[in-house]
């Protein structure tokens, strides 16, 4: 039912070794593993649309050997399976060995119109990379990933996609703050689909080896495979080639900012070479703006991967790869230049997102001091940002005022104390509005098209996760059903917009999320 051609594991070096126990893999790309089979799996949902990317009708998604295959209970015809090797820079510092420590590779797919998709399987038992751990992934982050991977899709965010979440009827023990306190929570298993899940570990971990021919061979077989429109002569293409991944990188943290996705673990090894987000672990959505704000309890004294520093980050670890790529080339001053791409195009890319976010046509120099001033603003006001950004499009300009923004504002006490500036800052927005001339509608369907109603708020996917723990997962399929249309309004789930309520201020799972998953 689906045609594979595994070009990863026949064009690369493999381990010879077998034995599927923790170690060190020197020489090789990947390791042959199999998963580890589980004694009661149950698809929980899937997604039509990654479904159907794959010819996969709705018969086929309840198809006994296909659920066997998405619980590693069994491969289909033409799968093989592995875990790839990297290694990675966490939080700062050099980790050496990492690896897919509790990812499976299933193999490459083919689909009707030749487009090409690496399945994935997370949580389906130890691999040579697990190190200590035990290759399982919780039903919390599994639900986490699943919803979240397909609502940034949706929302125009490149992404790893989720093709089905399935619960295995084992559980799996987890502390989840560290603080001894270990529990068994239901064990679940995300089919995750993409192009390629190829990491800038992956070139990091030969570099940091010495292995140059493993590197060069690696750096050739991506360009082939994953950049295809390059077809460039790899000696001399080097720098053309990172500077699509600089560029890539650079479009996927506007997006991230953008829409307020905090990504929590922003290690190299959680860095996709196609500029695809990817490894979806503590991560969180702004509610009140808070530049400063991390979702990783793990982060939260040092914050190096807090909402704002996320484009920095991401240009930091381009830097790692680049050192790694330098190996490579006599001429290491052009990947140099490459990371200056990447802060031109951030910039720009930016400045155009949030020019339509806020409805303007271009954007213009003095943009940036509105721009901000309204961070600024709905930081110390403890703004919400979804919220706020929906109902600015909402503002009669020719008569600003701050009524339509009300409901954005978590605290009465600051909305009062805040009220004058907002008022004054609105009428130098709508000043500048009225500068553009363009039609009120006009300019209100591009902000409704830039300002999504419907995000993955940290309280709902909670709420969706406690009620699936207690076996309902009727909400899964309802957010999975909405945040297919971010930007509409939804009459009847008003629900799902509503911004973080009271309780779920410091609670686990909505403001604060662990590693541990
Ligand atoms: P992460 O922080 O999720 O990006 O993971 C960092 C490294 O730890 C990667 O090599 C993962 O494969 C590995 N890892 C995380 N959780 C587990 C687990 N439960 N079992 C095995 N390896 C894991
Ligand atoms: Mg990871």
């Amino acid at each position: 039912m689906l045609d594979f051609d595994n070009r990863f594991v026949r064009d690369l070096p493999g381990d010879p070794e077998p034995r599927n126990e923790p170690r060190q893999v020197f020489g090789a790309c990947w390791s042959p593993v199999d998963p580890t089979p589980v004694t009661a799996p149950q698809l929980l949902a899937h997604s039509r649309e990654v479904a159907s990317a794959l010819d996969l009708d709705e018969q086929a998604m309840a198809a006994p050997a296909l659920l066997a295959a998405l619980a590693g209970n069994g491969l289909l015809p033409g799968m093989v399976s592995y875990a790839s090797c990297y290694g990675g820079h966490q939080f700062g510092q050099w980790a050496g060995q990492l690896g897919d420590g509790r990812a499976i590779l299933l193999g490459e797919v083919i689909n009707r119109a030749g487009q090409r998709f690496e399945l994935q399987l997370k949580g389906a038992g130890p691999t040579p990379y697990s190190r200590r751990a035990d290759g399982r992934a919780v039903l919390r982050s599994s639900i986490r990933e699943f919803l979240c991977s397909e609502a940034m899709h949706h929302l125009g965010v490149p992404t790893t996609r989720a093709l089905s979440l399935v619960t295995t009827g084992e559980s799996v023990v987890r502390d989840m703050f560290y603080d001894g306190h270990p529990v068994a929570e239901p064990g679940a298993i995300v089919c995750r689909v993409a192009p390629s899940f190829t990491r800038f570990g992956h070139f990091e971990l030969p570099a940091a080896r010495g292995e140059r021919a493993l590197l060069q061979r690696l750096v050739e077989f991506t360009i082939a495979r994953d950049f295809p429109e390059l077809a460039i002569d790899p000696a001399h293409g080097l720098a053309a080639w990172f500077s699509e991944i600089c560029e890539r990188t650079a479009h996927l943290m506007v997006h991230w900012m953008r829409v307020g996705f905090v990504h929590g673990v922003m290690n190299t090894d959680n860095m996709s070479i196609l500029g695809l987000t990817i490894d979806y672990g503590p991560y969180g959505w702004v509610d009140n703006f808070d530049p400063g704000w991390t979702p990783n309890t793990t982060d939260a004294s040092s914050r190096r991967y807090c909402f704002a520093r996320q484009p920095a980050i991401a240009r930091w670890n381009l830097e790692r790869l680049a050192n790694a790529l330098a190996m490579l080339t006599p001429k290491p001053d052009a990947l140099r230049e490459a990371l200056e791409r990447y802060d031109e195009v951030y910039a720009t890319g930016f400045c155009t997102a949030f020019a339509a976010k806020l409805g303007f046509r271009h954007w213009l120099h003095d943009d940036v001091d509105l721009l901000e001033d309204l961070f600024e603003l709905m930081h110390r006001a403890e703004i919400d940002m979804t919220e706020f950004f929906r109902s600015l499009a909402r503002l009669d300009i020719e008569q600003p005022n701050i009524d339509v923004l009300r409901e954005s504002f978590y605290r009465e006490d600051l909305c009062q104390r805040f009220a004058g500036d907002l008022t004054r800052w609105l009428a130098r927005y709508a000043a500048r509005l009225r500068q553009d001339g363009e039609p009120a509608e006009r300019r209100l369907a591009r902000m409704n098209a830039a300002n999504p109603r419907y995000v993955l708020r940290n309280y709902l996917a909670q709420q969706a996760i406690d009620r699936a723990e207690q076996g309902d997962a009727q909400m899964i399929h309802d957010l999975l059903e909405v945040l297919r249309r971010p930007s509409d309004e939804q009459p009847g789930w008003e629900a799902f917009s509503a911004k973080r309520p009271d309780w779920a201020r410091h609670r686990a799972g909505c403001s604060m999320l662990s590693c541990s998953s």
